[in-house]
């Protein structure tokens, strides 16, 4: 299927946030998203799939339950004053690190030119979702050296799409963190923020969706000054 967007429909942002599924991009980063926002940075949303396996009910309608969390990742994306969000439509579960995907990546690097990126980390060892590796893999390929590299895909070029440099990325749900955000002020947007993803909320493991959260947030903050937190793995480029 075809992305929602193509890269001479978008403008440039500060923060590019790579998300595999709907929904991930606020459990990770949405307090530090919030914060951006509040700043006057520009965001930009880019979900790999749609979600359109995330059911436990084996008579869901893929394709309904697509359109479903298209809708609430806009919802969510606009309460954290993201304004552009594009679907790139790959097939959740099915995400492979392929030269086109990684092609693809590059392309909406191009196109956002941000300065950080954050997305799922792929170094989480054993249970962890494999679109989550996947792509947590291909955007730091596509980040270095593929999007700085003018000979790397040139066909990019022609499409008017110059190399850019990335400063940072950010990995979420990494097991060596190496960086806090203070989102004590805007936990309360997280969690508006995720109570979008409602047809995600019935499957959760345990009854108090936000008692979980603020544990986890709880947790990421311990040994900083932080009440709340996220919690990163943050990569520095070379200059
Ligand atoms: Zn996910």
């Amino acid at each position: 299927m075809l992305p929602s967007l193509r890269p001479p429909d978008v403008t440039p942002v500060d923060l590019l946030v790579v998300a595999p599924h709907p929904d991930d991009a606020e459990l990770g980063a949405g307090g530090t998203v919030a914060r951006w926002t509040d700043e006057g940075r520009h965001v930009a949303y880019l979900v790999v799939t749609s979600g359109e396996k995330g059911s436990a009910d084996p008579d869901a309608d893929p394709r309904a339950l697509a359109r479903v969390r298209e809708a609430e990742q806009r919802a969510a994306a606009r309460i954290l004053g993201v304004d552009q969000v594009v679907f790139l439509r790959e097939p959740d579960q099915g995400l492979e690190d392929t030269p086109a995907f990684r092609r693809e990546m590059v392309r909406w690097i191009r196109a956002f030119r941000p300065r950080i990126v954050v997305t799922s980390d792929p170094y989480r060892r054993y249970l962890w979702h494999r679109d989550h590796r996947v792509v947590g893999q291909v955007v730091l390929d596509a980040v270095f050296p593929y999007a700085r590299d003018p000979l790397a895909f040139p066909e990019l070029l022609e499409e008017g799409l110059p190399p850019h440099k990335v400063a940072e990325v950010w990995c979420w749900a990494s097991e060596d963190p190496n960086h806090r955000v203070d989102v004590t002020g805007v936990f309360a947007r997280k969690v508006e923020a995720l109570g979008c993803h409602r047809s995600q909320l019935a499957g959760l493991p345990f009854e108090d969706p936000a008692a979980w959260l603020w544990d986890r947030a709880r947790e990421a903050a311990r040994g900083t000054p932080y009440e709340l937190a996220e919690a990163f793995h943050r990569a520095v480029a070379l200059p």
